[in-house]
């Protein structure tokens, strides 16, 4: 029997221990978790996104600010308040939605967050902490975090003997993910557009991740009966059957097929997605602990 990993029962257990824990510190203490949410621009995905985040923070008893800046907002102007943000002593978490409109420099954004609020994990402090094995030092990428919560729950906090296989190196999940697997004693592999026999390699793993951005790219017969399928992608594709111009979301991972062959396997939607919010709250509590000098709590 093929177990199929139920994200939003997940995250929802992350988030209810994330709400026990901002209530514990803010018993003890006085101290409210504070999250600061900042968007810039029009898309309407991220607009989506970001008040998910800012709903998810005051659901969790957070103090939730967020910032919504013009189309025409300057480098200048947003450094500024991201500078305002790293002073403000009531927030301990500050997430810029990325991708920021194409005038605007996103990394010297993103670095100019003090590593200790950069709740996406995205600071190459943070980056470097999770490379160096100092994973209770600094804050980790939430979407990788939310993907091991996964990869822990099946498999245990000790991977000594598992082959992980892990499609897609970017800063944002692949290299992260790798490293957390690597520090969990799993024996690692990245690969990526240039790897040669992509379907050989992913059948080694005991733990296969896909984050890549193709739909359906993994299919059955690059799947090790019985392995741990974790699907990061998220693709829209055309869904004609649901009426002309219609979309669905579909995964990198072709699921029915690869279902079949898998022990344990994420689907899309419903998987990692969820997870990813959950962790962002879970980062922001770590992060109060941390200012409020007390030691934070494991999710
Ligand atoms: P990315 O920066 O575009 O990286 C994609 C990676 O896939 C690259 O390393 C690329 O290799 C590799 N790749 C591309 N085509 C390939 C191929 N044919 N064979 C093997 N590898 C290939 O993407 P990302 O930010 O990591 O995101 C990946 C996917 O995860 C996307 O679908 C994204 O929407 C999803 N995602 C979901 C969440 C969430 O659930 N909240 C969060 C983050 C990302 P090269 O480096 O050689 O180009």
């Amino acid at each position: 029997m093929t177990t199929v990993i139920d994200g939003k029962q997940v995250a929802a257990s992350v988030i209810d221990a994330v709400k026990t824990a901002s209530q514990a510190l803010q018993d003890e203490t006085g101290v409210k978790t504070g999250l600061a949410v900042v968007i810039v621009g029009n898309d309407p995905a991220s607009h989506a996104y970001v008040s998910a985040k800012s709903r998810m923070a005051k659901e969790c008893g957070f103090t939730s600010v967020q910032h919504t800046l013009s189309e025409e907002t300057t480098q200048e102007e947003l450094a500024a308040l991201v500078q305002t943000l790293n002073k403000d002593e009531s927030l301990h978490g500050i997430l810029v939605q990325l991708p920021l409109p194409k005038h605007l420099n996103s990394d010297s954004i993103i670095q100019s967050i003090l590593p200790e609020k950069d709740v996406d994990g995205l600071h190459v402090v943070n980056a470097g902490k999770v490379a160096t094995g100092d994973l209770d030092g600094g804050l980790v990428s939430c979407t990788p975090a939310g993907a091991m919560v996964f990869v822990r729950r099946t498999h245990g906090e000790d991977l000594s003997g598992l082959n992980a296989v892990v499609i897609g190196r970017s800063n944002l999940f692949g290299k992260p993910m790798a490293q957390l697997l690597l520090a969990a004693n799993a024996t690692v592999t990245v690969a990526h557009s240039r790897t040669k026999d992509l379907p050989g390699v992913c059948r080694g793993a005991d733990i296969l991740v896909a984050a890549v951005g193709r739909p359906q790219m993994v299919k059955a017969d690059w799947v090790k009966p019985g392995a741990t399928v974790i699907d990061v992608g998220i693709n829209r594709i055309a869904a004609p059957e649901r009426g002309e111009g219609k979309f669905r979301l579909v995964g990198d991972v072709a699921f029915a097929e690869c279902a079949e062959v898998a022990e344990v396997i994420t689907p899309v939607p419903g998987g990692v997605g969820p997870m990813t919010i959950a962790m962002l709250m879970a980062n922001t509590v770590i992060a109060a602990y941390r200012k409020a000098g007390k030691k934070a709590p494991k999710f």
